[in-house]
């Protein structure tokens, strides 16, 4: 697109998880581009790992996005000092306080709107006020929810037919209604987000929900090859306004945007390379639950028993800084016996890095979407190990519709996985199966042909490029309109 699209200025409010903050990032960066004047919102703590991933945008785009903080009041509500990130306070009793605390932030937001008066607000879903504050001053709001297309429609489908009440048992299979494809589900795996009568959790879904249908549209982290037929099912049936702009990772052309999203890696960038590089191309298996997944010390050493008998060459990223003392997690010799073989890292990997590394033959995932994403784009083939949230969807995707991934078969969902859901010999069998020559060819043809179709999704003319653009010439207009 030749247009100049300098008057447009847009905010991003991300949600303050890491899984939120970093595509609503790339996503500034992708409208910078574009030409587009960006503004992140944040709180005071969050701006620092913000401005770090931004600074390594070194073209022109990293002087249209700016960083506007917003003080986060959690102490007066009951939140220790410092927290101001989710993922800290998850699937802890102090999460309710931490989502209370998120709407004490409506009035310096809206101080800031009256201020700057921006043309357009990217909000995370998990703002729903957001969309009233933008309507104050005529601005539209669009929905940030960070998931599949796959999975907008199956929460919708949950929301609205509640299926799983037909069954006799938790574990008995049900086929999501008027959804494309036959995808069966249990109960036990859509978790308590559609199942529990939580009233508190029920009410902010609902005012999400409806908030949601007054905004302006929907952004979606994906591409339209990826998921055609969900695409089209949720703008069509559902009667969404939808624009798909990704994979918004793909926007990190050098090599330090990719190792400077979210948290700073715990490990040289030079070392980890420098490993993989000893490793034969696709033999090597990435193990990596985001950002939010504890699981307890039994559920590791199962990890770890499990990999060392697959008799697989890994990359762990393990939620444990070197100063934990007695290592519960590990078997007995561990680290030493498969020293050249595995590469544990503690606390955060540079992860696109490493699944982009043509060492990297797998990838044991959680299912997060942008984790799913990420490997979409670097064509790995995933061994699927859901565990809350809306992963067990995701893993219905990857291994059910696009083919590009084995199930470890965890069958029950959970806020943040401390239960141990898989025995080391499973894990074995999975990582061994993916491996396996004939499951993997086809999986492994299927998964970069996909990642070639991603690259030319975000490359100039192609679906999520010009979805992109015809979003930008829209929200020009509209604001020519309101001029
Ligand atoms: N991530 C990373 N290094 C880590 C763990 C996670 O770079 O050690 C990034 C990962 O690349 C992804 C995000 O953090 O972009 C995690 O998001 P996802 O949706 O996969 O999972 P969540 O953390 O929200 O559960």
């Amino acid at each position: 697109m030749g247009s100049n699209y300098g008057p447009l200025h847009i905010f991003f409010f991300p949600f303050m998880a890491h899984g939120h903050m970093i595509p609503l990032v790339d996503m500034a960066k992708l409208f910078a581009a574009k030409g587009v004047r960006t503004t992140i919102i944040t709180t005071p703590l969050n701006a620092p790992i913000i401005s770090k991933t931004i600074e390594q945008t070194k073209t022109h785009q990293s002087k249209e996005i700016n960083i506007q903080t917003i003080k986060f009041p959690n102490v007066g509500v009951g939140l220790p000092e410092g927290c101001e990130h989710s993922d800290s306070v998850l699937s802890t009793d102090l999460f309710p306080i931490f989502l209370k605390a998120t709407t004490l932030m409506q009035e310096p937001f809206e101080q800031l709107l009256l201020h700057q008066r921006p043309n357009c607000v990217v909000a995370d879903w998990f703002f729903p006020w957001t969309t009233d504050s933008a309507a104050k001053f005529g601005i539209p709001r669009l929905v940030f929810h960070g998931i599949s297309f796959f999975s907008l429609c199956a929460t919708k489908i949950m929301s609205l037919y509640k299926p799983y009440n037909n069954t006799c048992s938790d574990s008995e299979l049900f086929v999501i209604p008027n959804f494309p494809g036959e995808i069966k589900m249990t109960r036990l795996q859509v978790g308590n987000f559609h199942t529990k009568d939580n009233v508190g959790h029920n009410s902010f879904w609902n005012e999400a929900e409806e908030s949601e249908e007054r905004s302006y549209g929907v952004v979606v982290n994906s591409f339209y090859e990826l998921e055609k037929d969900y695409a089209d099912h949720y703008r069509n049936v559902h009667g969404r306004k939808a624009w798909h702009i990704g994979p918004l990772s793909l926007c990190n052309r050098n090599k330090e945007e990719k190792i400077y999203r979210g948290k700073e890696a715990s490990i040289d960038e030079h070392e980890c390379l420098k490993w993989l590089d000893t490793q034969t191309t696709n033999s090597v298996v990435y193990v990596c639950f985001g950002s939010a997944v504890k699981f307890s010390d039994s559920q590791l050493l199962e990890i770890a028993m499990g990999l060392e008998a697959s008799g697989q060459q890994f990359i762990w990223v393990v939620r444990k800084s070197i100063q934990e003392k007695g290592e519960k997690w590990l078997p007995e010799g561990f680290e030493k016996r498969m020293e050249g073989k595995g590469l544990i890292i503690r606390g955060w990997a540079p992860q696109v890095l490493i699944l982009e590394h043509e060492a990297i033959g797998a990838f044991v995932t959680h299912c997060g979407w942008n984790s799913t994403l990420e490997a979409v784009s670097a064509g790995v083939p995933m061994i699927t190990w859901p565990v809350g949230a809306e992963q067990f969807f995701n893993e219905k995707l990857v291994t059910e519709v696009l083919k590009i991934g084995v199930p470890v078969g965890v069958k029950k969902w959970s806020y943040s996985g401390v239960d141990c859901c898989a025995k080391w010999d499973v894990v074995e069998k999975a990582v061994k199966m993916v491996f396996a020559k004939e499951e993997l060819e086809g999986m492994r043809k299927r998964a970069k042909v996909l990642a070639q179709m991603a690259r030319r999704a975000v490359e100039e003319g192609g679906s999520s490029d010009s979805n992109l653009d015809v979003l930008i010439q829209e929200l020009g207009t509209l604001s020519s309109l309101s001029r």
